[in-house]
């Protein structure tokens, strides 16, 4: 079945949706993007998303091309035009296509590309995998130093899946000066005597709204939790490790390196987490 998608105004059969070829997104990914998860029909967290998205743009000197509320209609068309239920939807805006490539930014009146599609992931919140938990890898972090913006220089991140995949594993958690940074997708936790233990916000790492909420929510429940990096043996020898992220929400980790983590099995701390997590989110979507 074909999607209908958004562009810069427009609701399109996929197939008939283009984008210049000088596009910057598509040149020097100069272009931020969003998703945000759809349950029941419902958006979760979309006030986070759009936050995040307008602090995207502005660290990169762009615009919002709307407001939050005609961005929020957006999504609902697309939700409605789509008959989604489960899944999520992608948003990208970049600096626009100018009429030729140059490494300087284009004028500032440039129309922006806006590109929206859903995903559609039925069952999402009953995925098989968080009852078996994901096995992770560690490789070096190579991204730039700017990964609290979220742009769409996503090689890095696509090639560490790969490197997980060639292994054997779900995913990988990146290095950097022998600490965890991050997942290719997601933020990393370890929880160590009933402690949840995550990297602190900085630009080393994207702020995750998912990991917003979830430190929230584990705070509302009486639990310790520690924003400090930590490293590998460190994670190999927890009791638990989890990841979030929008579309994987709580994900348990079971295994690092080949090593496994606790018992092997998903942790306590993780379940119950999802569990809040999902319960909450359902609850306050819209
Ligand atoms: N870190 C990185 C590098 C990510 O790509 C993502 C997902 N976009 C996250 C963390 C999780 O962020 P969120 O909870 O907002 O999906």
């Amino acid at each position: 079945m074909s999607r209908i998608v958004y562009v810069n105004g427009d609701y399109l059969p996929e197939q008939e949706a283009k984008v210049s070829i000088f596009d910057r997104g598509f040149l020097m990914a100069d272009a931020v993007y969003e998703v945000t998860a759809v349950l029941g029909g419902k958006l979760t967290d979309f006030d986070g998303h759009a936050a995040r998205l307008e602090r995207s743009l502005g660290e990169l000197g762009m615009k919002m091309p709307m407001t939050r509320d005609e961005l929020l209609d957006i999504h609902r068309e697309l939700v409605s035009r789509n008959d989604l239920v489960d899944g999520g939807i992608y948003l990208q805006i970049t600096r626009g296509a100018p009429n030729d490539r140059d490494f300087a930014f284009p004028p500032a009146d440039t129309p922006q590309t806006v590109v929206l599609f859903t995903q559609s992931k039925p069952g999402l919140a009953n995925s098989p995998a968080a009852k078996k938990g994901i096995k992770v890898i560690s490789i070096d972090d190579l991204r730039w130093g700017r990964r609290d913006i979220k742009t769409v220089q996503l090689l890095y991140p696509s090639m560490g899946k790969m490197m997980a995949l060639a292994a054997g594993a779900d995913d990988a958690w990146m290095v950097e000066d022998g600490k965890v940074t991050e997942g290719t997708s997601n933020n990393a936790y370890i929880v160590k005597d009933g402690k949840i233990i995550t990297r602190e916000l900085s630009h080393d790492i994207l702020h995750g709204i998912t990991r917003a909420a979830v430190l929230r929510y584990a705070k509302e429940a009486q639990m310790t939790v520690e924003e400090r990096a930590f490293t590998v043996e460190e994670a190999q020898a927890a009791d638990e490790a989890f990841i979030t992220s929008a579309s994987a929400f709580v994900m348990p980790v079971v295994e690092i390196d080949g090593a496994a983590i606790g018992d092997g099995t998903p942790g306590r701390v993780a379940s119950r987490l999802r569990e809040i997590y999902l319960e909450e989110s359902i609850k306050a979507a819209i």
